[in-house]
């Protein structure tokens, strides 16, 4: 069944758990997502990156939102559509026209107004309609950056700005900077628990951890138990499909079909 974020959320809040929140680029990703998180009867927010749009085999993106948001309409968990990192309010207006139940507002890489001002229009569009939003505050960067205690200190999430930033917006969930890294990580993961407990103690909705994948079982558990409810993976994901489409192509008698 489909639900809005902010209900996902605020049940995962209750429950002291975290929901995933895996991208999907193609039909058949997203259809395996679904049927996974059935199986484990846990709930889903299942995600789309307009970055993913090329991917995603398809010449009318509408019909292939359409058919996602049906399974996700026929699944027997609770299930968020949720557009991921938007940077362009012309793709927000696009998802909420085609039914997804919340949006992601990135200006975290804009000055501190400019991401202010984008995330309250986005909220003023969504509210009204019952979409949730999420926003970035900090900036979760690419591929091995924020390893060194020294040099990641600037991007990550100030909790007494966290607090104002979601008054200010009036946003469902934030999405906070701790040190995880978008993409592999180049060594051993350095995340800030400290931060997020202060950040935890100042602010009152549900907080986002993004780019999680190689964090490693451990760190996300200590993450869950300090306030994080919903945890953003692409590249683990990414990296369990090659590994099965390797092992297919390497069996002369596999299906095609399979493949
Ligand atoms: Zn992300």
């Amino acid at each position: 069944m489909l639900v809005s974020l902010k209900n996902l959320l605020s049940e995962a809040e209750r429950g002291n758990y975290a929901v995933i929140a895996p991208d999907f680029p193609t039909l058949e990703v997203a259809d395996a997502l679904l049927r996974c998180a059935e199986q484990h009867n846990a709930p889903l927010a299942l995600s789309f990156s307009p970055s993913l749009k090329p991917y995603a085999g398809v010449t009318d993106f509408a019909h292939f939102i359409r058919m996602v948001r049906e399974m996700a309409v026929q699944a027997n968990i609770p299930v968020a559509l949720h557009l991921d990192h938007a940077y362009r309010m012309e793709d927000i207006e696009e998802a909420i026209r085609l039914g997804f139940t919340s949006v992601m507002m990135d200006a975290s890489t804009e000055p501190w107004e400019v991401n202010v001002e984008r995330t309250r229009q986005v909220v003023e569009l969504a509210h009204p309609l019952g979409i949730s939003v999420e926003a970035e505050l900090g900036h979760v960067a690419s591929s091995g950056r924020y390893l060194t205690a020294d040099s990641q200190q600037g991007w990550l999430t100030d909790p007494q700005e966290a607090a104002e930033f979601v008054q200010l917006t009036g946003i469902d969930a934030l999405a906070v900077a701790i040190g995880t890294v978008h993409g592999l990580y180049a060594g051993e993961p350095n995340l800030d628990f400290e931060r997020l407990k202060n950040i935890r103690e100042r602010v009152s909705v549900p907080l986002v951890l993004h780019g999680s994948s190689g964090t490693g079982e451990q760190k996300l558990r200590r993450c869950v138990e300090m306030g994080i409810r919903k945890i953003n993976v692409y590249s683990d994901l990414m990296k369990a499909i090659i590994q099965s489409a390797r092992g297919l192509l390497a069996d002369s008698e596999a299906d095609p079909l399979d493949f």
